[in-house]
This record gives structure tokens, sequence and C-alpha cells, in this order.
């Protein structure tokens, strides 16, 4: 039977259709992925947000940690993924190093274990603080670690039973708008709720500035130099403030200098000096300063001439309105990008470039955020412990010292008064990695939190049972 134009396309239209219903549909040209919990509109974004907040909160804590569970699995699977796509992304810092930071947070990020009760128990009854979720958070995340920040944060902030409205730099918002999608895959694959995490195609400030006043933000975190940090401290809501630093490290003489000069240049130099907590500039006592500097050469430092040093600071610094500003383009750049901005060519081995300055030059005083140590010579530890104090700034942030008089240490702990303070390792040793405790990427210098985790998202309940449940 001889077969018309007519039916053919009427079979065409037919198999077309079947495709379409089943979601297959093919289009002119290939539609873009739609990331789950990417909204063009912040109201949406924050709508969506607290639905998912109702669902989540009356769920057992066992469920959230199913939830959890799956997103440190797709950490795991997508570390590279993620690493390569923050570099290419922002241009700044290590792939295998990322890679390293991507690990850390899926594996010992704490989960509900986390959240602790207190309990009183007696003749009038029992007493119990739990706690409880705030509801939606409003979180801003950097580009120096954007998506390592934004699955912190998704875990411990969904630990403590909130969902979280993210306002990811707009220099990294692919690779940040990347990783909540992935938290709301994880999340439906577990049987959970779309949209615990939520954010808009296009960060921008003025979606910031929505977020922080917004009716339906009850808790502001903030992952950010100062001007971030100062700006959510004044929205009028309770915030969390995880702010700038400049880490000095000390080295006094009791110290094993070839161990330190190691440890220095490793925490310096992970993931291109980006990380807040990194070592900035080095405070050496002048007995041990040469050896010091002698081990570092060793260990991959280019010591530069006082002419290099001159040309370096022009490339990092950038002049706007008369004000000295990081250039960008050099933040997060390996010490071989660096040197050749400046027409040193050195190989892969050289890791970080060190100088001797005063403490006021300011590629020491100022945080670079860049694989460039200044090593500031003092006559003795009372002198390093001053020198150090100035460096800080007052950030109360992170301060790293290599000594063995206990003297030494302690006295350095309570005069710098940092939020972190490694002692005898690198300073990622704070962040659980080859140190003990739990790794965050969110560290409240600011409003006094310290290393963020699950309990630091929860707001403290009282439940009372009256002349009941003791049953001592
Ligand atoms: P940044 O301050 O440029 O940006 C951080 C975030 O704040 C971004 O999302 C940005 O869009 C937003 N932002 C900046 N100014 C704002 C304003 N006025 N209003 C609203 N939003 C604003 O910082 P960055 O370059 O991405 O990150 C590096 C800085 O962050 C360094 O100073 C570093 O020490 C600090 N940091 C601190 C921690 C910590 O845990 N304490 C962690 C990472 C980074």
């Amino acid at each position: 039977m001889a077969i018309s134009e007519q039916d053919i396309q009427a079979i065409v239209r037919n198999v077309i259709q079947g495709i379409q219903t089943e979601g297959n549909a093919i289009p002119a040209q290939a539609p873009k992925k739609k990331l789950m919990g990417i909204f063009e509109n912040i109201e949406d974004a924050i709508a969506a947000a607290k639905k998912a907040q109702k669902e989540i909160q009356p769920m057992p804590l066992e469920f959230r940690e199913k939830i959890i569970a799956n997103i440190r699995k797709k950490t795991l699977e997508n570390a590279q993924i993620l690493a390569e796509m923050g570099v290419e992304e922002t241009k700044m810092g290590n792939v295998g190093h990322k890679i390293l930071k991507h690990q850390l947070v899926a594996e010992k990020t704490p989960g509900t274990e986390d959240l602790s009760t207190l309990a009183w128990s007696g003749d009038r009854g029992l007493t119990l603080v739990e706690q409880g979720p705030f509801g939606v958070i409003g979180a801003v995340t950097p580009s120096t670690n954007p998506s390592e920040t934004v699955i912190c944060n998704s875990i411990g902030m969904l630990a403590a039973g909130n969902a979280v409205v993210f306002a990811p730099h707009p220099a990294a918002k692919n690779v940040s708008n990347f990783a909540i999608d992935m938290i709301n895959r994880a999340s439906v694959e577990a049987g959970g709720p779309e949209n615990l995490a939520v954010a808009v195609e296009n960060p921008t400030m003025e979606v910031s500035e929505t977020i922080f006043s917004h009716k339906d933000i009850n808790l502001l975190v903030a992952t950010g130099g100062p001007g971030v940090v100062t700006k959510v401290l004044s929205s009028g809501k309770r915030a969390l403030g995880a702010g700038a630093g400049n880490p000095p490290v000390l080295v006094d003489e009791t110290a094993n200098i070839p161990k330190a000069a190691e440890d220095i240049v490793n925490g310096c130099t992970f993931d291109n000096n980006l990380p807040c907590i990194a070592e900035k500039e080095v405070v050496a006592v002048e007995s041990i300063a040469d050896e010091l500097i002698f081990y570092m050469k060793k260990t991959g430092c280019y010591y530069a001439s006082d002419e290099e040093v001159a040309r370096l600071t022009d490339t990092v610094f950038t002049t706007k309105n008369g004000k000295r500003m990081l250039n960008r383009a050099c933040v997060g750049r390996s010490a071989k990008v660096l040197l050749g901005k400046i027409g040193v060519d050195v190989g892969n081995e050289i890791r970080c470039i060190i100088f001797e300055g005063q403490k006021e030059h300011p590629m020491i005083s100022e945080e670079l955020m860049m694989p460039i140590l200044g090593i500031v010579r003092v006559k003795d530890v009372d002198e390093g412990i001053e020198t150090a104090l100035w460096l800080e700034h007052g950030n109360r942030h992170s301060a790293h010292m290599h000594s063995t008089n206990v003297n030494n240490l302690t006295k350095y702990g309570k005069t710098l008064d940092t939020a972190i303070f490694v002692k005898n390792g690198p300073s990622y040793a704070a962040l659980g990695f080859g140190g003990e405790g739990y790794p965050t990427f969110t560290i409240c210098s600011r409003t006094g939190e310290g290393l963020t985790s699950a309990k630091t998202f929860t707001k403290s309940r009282r439940c009372v049972m009256c002349d009941a449940l003791c049953i001592r």
C-alpha cells in the first residue's frame, strides 16, 4: 500500500510529539541546563527557600543527615569539576589545592552531630536548652573560596534546619551557582525538598541589599572583606561577620628552623595564598633570620632584590582616586606568574616570593592573597610579638608561631588574641588539614564566633518540664 505525503507528515508529527512528551524535545539550539535553586528574581528565590525550610524543619534529624550524606558524596564526585570551574572563572588559585579543599569540606564539615543539648534535672523537673534553626539565612560568599564556602555553609546551615539564600561574589557566580544546583540535586535525590539553597542568576549589590533588608531573612552571614562585613553588621538584623585577616607568622630562636621554613611556605602557597588564614608575612628573630631564609630558599622560595621588590610593589597595587588598591589581576596568582609580570622567568619549582623589609612596607602590611612573603627582622621575641600585633591590624583573625618555648607561645597567643593560632605547623592545620578539628571557610573573626559549624547557625531554646521527668 502506497503511503501519502500527508501520512508521512502525520507520522513525523506523532514521533516528534512523543519525543517531546518524554521530556526530550529537539530544540533549534541546545538550551542552557536549568540549575536547581537558581532564580531570575530574588523575591522568588527567597520565597522558594522559605517554603523549603518549612518542609525541612519538621523532618527528623536522621533525614537531614541523609541529605547531607548525599551532598558529601556529590561534592567528592564533583571536586575536580568545581576546582577547575573556580580557577577558570576567577583566574585565581590552584586546581589541585582546590580539589583538596572540596574533599576536606565534604569529609569533615560537621553535620547534625554538632548540635548538642544542655540539660538540668532535679527536684523541680527537667530543663533542656536545645538548638533550633533561625529559618532562612542570607549568606554572602567570596570569590576566593567560592564553591567551598557555598558547600560548607550549606551543610552546616542545613544540619541546623535552615534554608539559605546565597549572594555569591559576582566574579564567581557560575561555580557558586553550580554548587547550589548540586546541593539541591543531592536533596531531591535523597527524597528532600528542592531550594534548600538558592541564589539568582546574576548576583549584584542590589540583590544583596534586598537580602539584607528582607523580612523573610532571619540571619545574615557574610564571608568576605571589611566592606561586606560592615554592611551586614549595620543591617539591623542578627549578623555573623567573617572578615579579612593579615596573619603574621612569628619564628623565634627556639624553633625547629628547617621545619618552620617548610611549614610556612606550604601554608603560604596553599591555593596561591587565597585562604584568609594563610601566612601573609613573617616576623623572624634576628639570630635565626638568615637560617630561616636559607631554608625557605631551599623549599622553593625566590628571594627578590630591592629593585624587583619595587617593581613587584608597582605591579600588585594600582591607584584609584589617589588610593592604593590591590590589583585584582595579581590576587591568587602563582609566584611564577607574578614574577613573570615583572619580567623574571622562573621554573615551576618556585612556589613563593620572599623579601626583607620594614613592617610598614605595603606588601607586608596589607593583605595581598598572593604567594609573597615579606620578612621583618626583630631583635627578640618581645619585639616580634609587638610587630605581629601591629601587622594583624586588630582583625583578631589568625596568627601563627614557630617556637618550642611555651612561655613565648602563650604570650603571643594572649597578645594577638586571634580566632586561630597555629603553633609549629602550616596555617591550614587550623582547618583540620594536618591538624585536629573540623574545617570551615567562614571564620567569624569580627563577631567572635570563630570557626563556624552547624551550631553557629542555631538559636537557643529552653524547654522546661515542671515537677516531672527527673528520675534520679
Ligand atoms: P569581597 O569583600 O570583595 O567580596 C566578598 C563578598 O561580599 C562578595 O560576595 C561581594 O559581592 C560582596 N560584597 C562586597 N562588598 C559589598 C557591599 N558593599 N555590599 C554588599 N556585598 C558586598 O572579598 P573577596 O575578594 O571575594 O574575598 C577576599 C576577602 O574576604 C579577604 O579580605 C579575605 O580575608 C576575606 N575572607 C574572609 C574569610 C573568613 O572566614 N574570615 C573567608 C574568606 C575570605
